[in-house]
């Protein structure tokens, strides 16, 4: 039988798995296992419609064997199995994106070995610990049988077989034992057991052993000297008892984490574990999670939301996506209810009335739990914020802001004043008698924002700003739209709403600058909607402020992701009118006024650059520096 090649992803995960040197081989275990698992789900669904299997939920089971002599690791599961396009399209190429992502991880950083755990391995896992591995294999519907053997990475063999009954046979042949590690201890039952307990307690189906145990001989049982003898008893070795299933007095904290990181493929510990059980018109009990951080493809395609949903203990889907709200969907968890009918399809289930009673469950208790630890635990509050505060903010935005009221006040927003993130709620609270607007400022960074001659006024008057530092900031606010009924008001808008406390006696001193005013806007023409006296400037000579409804950040934004969609927002210049520079125009309009008009221009393209708004023609303006210099 000819040798086939692994495809070359495949061959590349693999010759890391053969020559790992990571500390945790043991997960190859729980790997097989939770296949073993997951191959009969598949066959326990199929089971409740197919009278003619003749198998019940209480049939189906996992076997683990270990032969010393021979030194081989059997697990075998009487699952759906595969035939042979199965076992080529799943053992011969990367079939899950775990292990495709852990590859690419692996290659980018090669000495970090421990990020292993994180990933679902999968399947080549086995790798890790075994020199030969040996599937043998029957597929629900197929009356062939089919092995398949690879000794690594120089390729596989299938051919067909004899085999009684459904499922999957893995058979691993140890690699030998060397100076620093023995491969042999996977062969001890008690460390088999071991591993069981600790990575696939909660396996829903059985996980049986032979055990050998000794006891006392029988007839040497009231001598002196009793004689003992080896017998072997059949175990199940893990307890099967769903952890949501479980009273949540007796389970710790800890052992909810072990499961999180466990089912989750997670390193870090949640940083909120919801549980709740609903008896009434929905009878469901729930475990929700919340990351403490934010996943590796979180913001991709790859990343699917949804909770894991069982009926009365059976899998019915893997990733439930009409249990969450999109702007939940960090939420990771598993929905175990007794009102679905076990053979729901995936479209039934997306009308199923209980279910959307669930998910509105769902998602007010999600929002409950996110407010109390707002409110009790600001510190977690702020971390879990940082990882997926921009995911609350998208879901202000979207749907027409249809969830603003249910997320506003989920949110938090650098303060200029109190330099550290604040709600909306504190901020209304702390707004001064005669404040009119929530002030916002927009940019890159803190001490970009800081920098902006807009906010100076404000700052100066000792208003607290809000830092918009994240592209859908200023959307959200915009969504918002108010909030306590006090609108929000960027800093660069004309029209800050501060009463102008000019004394009238230095109005009377004031000269009319209407003339200079004037001359500036005709020099400058459509490039400005107006030219004005500035109000909030105190050290800088210009700024530039956007009129009516589209701000700078929104015509940055647009103009990124659509080049041509001839989004503007109306230029207003703004010039203090107590700066040098802006006297010295004035007073060349007398006597040179080709060179006023040259101050008029430089000064406008400074207030695009602070702006951070693109100028028309970078060398025609270097031209008119130079020109002045
Ligand atoms: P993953 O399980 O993450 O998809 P694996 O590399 O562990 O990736 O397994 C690849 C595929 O091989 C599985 O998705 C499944 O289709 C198939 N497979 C593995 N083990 C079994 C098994 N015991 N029974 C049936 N199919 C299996």
């Amino acid at each position: 039988m000819a040798k086939k090649e692994f495809q070359s992803e495949s061959k590349r995960l693999l010759d890391l798995m053969i020559n790992s040197i990571y500390t945790h081989k043991e997960i190859f275990l729980r790997e097989i296992i939770s296949n073993a698992s997951d191959a009969i789900d598949k066959l326990c669904f199929i089971a409740l419609t197919d009278d003619k299997l003749g198998m019940t939920r209480s049939d189906f089971q996992i076997e683990i064997k270990a032969d010393k002599d021979a030194r081989t690791l059997t697990i075998t599961d009487n699952g759906i199995g595969m035939d042979k396009d199965d076992l080529e399209n799943n053992l011969g190429t990367i079939a899950s994106s775990g292990s495709y992502k852990f590859k690419q991880e692996m290659e980018q950083k090669q000495d970090d070995i421990d990020i292993i755990g994180q990933f679902g391995v999968g399947f080549y896992s086995a790798f890790m610990v075994a020199k030969e591995i040996t599937v043998i294999t029957k597929k629900y519907g197929s009356d062939t049988a089919y092995r398949w053997n690879s000794t690594g990475a120089d390729g596989y063999e299938i051919e067909e077989c004899e085999k009684d009954g459904l499922g999957t046979e893995i058979i691993l042949t140890l690699k030998d034992n060397t100076e620093d590690e023995n491969y042999d201890e996977f062969l001890e039952q008690y460390r088999i057991s071991g591993l069981v307990k600790r990575y696939s307690d909660y396996i829903r189906y059985p996980i049986v052993m032979d055990m050998t145990k000794s006891r006392v001989k029988e007839e040497t049982k009231d001598s002196d000297k009793p004689e003992y003898e080896d017998y072997t008893e059949r175990e199940t070795l893990n307890s099967m008892v769903p952890i949501w299933q479980r009273p949540k007095k007796d389970v710790t904290q800890d052992e909810y984490d072990k499961f999180y990181q466990e089912k989750f493929m997670s390193m870090d510990k949640p940083i909120k574990t919801i549980v709740t059980s609903v008896e009434g018109v929905v009878t469901y009990k729930a475990l929700l999670f919340i990351p403490s951080s934010t996943p590796y493809d979180y913001y991709t395609k790859e990343y699917k939301k949804g909770l894991q949903l069982y009926s009365s203990g059976v899998l019915i889907t893997d990733n439930c996506e009409e249990l969450v709200p999109e702007h939940f969907r960090f939420v990771k968890g598993i929905v175990d209810t007794a009102d679905l009918s076990l053979n729901i399809s995936r479209e039934m289930l997306q009308h199923d009335r209980h279910l959307l009673t669930i998910a509105q469950n769902i998602e007010k208790k999600i929002q409950r739990e996110l407010t109390s630890m707002l409110t009790s635990d600001r510190e977690n509050y702020e971390k879990f914020f940082k990882a997926f505060g921009r995911q609350l903010k998208y879901g202000v935005v979207s749907d027409y802001g249809m969830h603003k009221d249910e997320l506003q006040d989920l949110l938090l927003f650098y303060s200029s004043t109190e330099k550290k993130p604040v709600t909306l709620a504190e901020y209304v609270d702390r707004m001064k008698d005669d404040q009119k607007f929530i002030y916002f400022a927009t940019g890159e960074n803190a001490a970009a924002i800081d920098a902006l001659p807009q906010t100076e006024l404000l700052r100066s008057k000792g208003f607290e700003i809000l830092y918009c530092t994240e592209d859908v900031d200023e959307f959200t606010l915009q969504t918002l739209m108010m909030y306590k009924e006090k609108r929000f008001c960027s800093a660069t808008n004309d029209d800050l709403g501060i009463e102008n406390d000019e004394k009238e006696e230095d109005k009377k001193d004031k000269k009319d600058s209407s003339a200079l005013l004037t001359f500036v806007k005709e020099t400058l023409g459509d490039k400005v909607a107006e030219v004005v006296e500035s109000k909030k400037l105190v050290s800088h000579p210009v700024c530039l402020t956007a009129k009516g409804g589209i701000s700078f950040e929104m015509e940055k934004y647009f103009n990124s992701v659509q080049p041509d969609s001839g989004m503007k927002a109306q230029r207003v210049l703004e010039l203090n009118l107590g700066h040098a520079s802006v006297q010295k125009m004035e007073s060349l309009i007398q006597t040179d006024i080709d060179k006023a008009k040259k101050y008029a221009e430089v000064l406008y393209c400074q207030a695009l650059l602070i702006a951070g708004l693109p100028l028309e023609n970078p060398s025609a303006y270097t031209d008119l520096v130079c020109s002045l210099i």
